[in-house]
């Protein structure tokens, strides 16, 4: 098995990347939405409801029922997608949104 490419499809397979836990049911896991593509300042003229937004992206990632179970996905302008684990009321809200 060669599995050299880091992201491939995110909807195929658990987006935790430590996870190889293949994409089959819908009802299996936990699906996110998630905007890429915003710069950084783009974050807070989103909330401004600026208009001039044609810079976003949305994209699906999903995690398989295992790993939603202990993590989350966020989405970060340096390092991209990766896992949030969940860990206390403290982080939940923290992200918050
Ligand atoms: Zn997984």
């Amino acid at each position: 098995m060669v599995r050299a490419r880091s992201y491939p499809e995110m909807l195929s397979k658990c987006a935790n990347p430590e996870c190889s836990a293949v994409f089959l049911y819908l009802n299996q896991g936990k699906l996110f939405r998630l905007e890429t593509g915003l710069m950084a300042s783009m974050e807070k003229a989103s909330r401004d409801f600026n208009e001039n937004n044609s810079e976003r992206k949305l994209e699906y990632f999903w995690l398989c029922e295992e790993c939603s179970q202990s993590m989350t996905l966020a989405y970060d302008r340096a390092a991209g997608i990766s896992t949030r684990r969940i860990l206390t009321e403290a982080a939940v809200a923290a992200g918050a949104s």
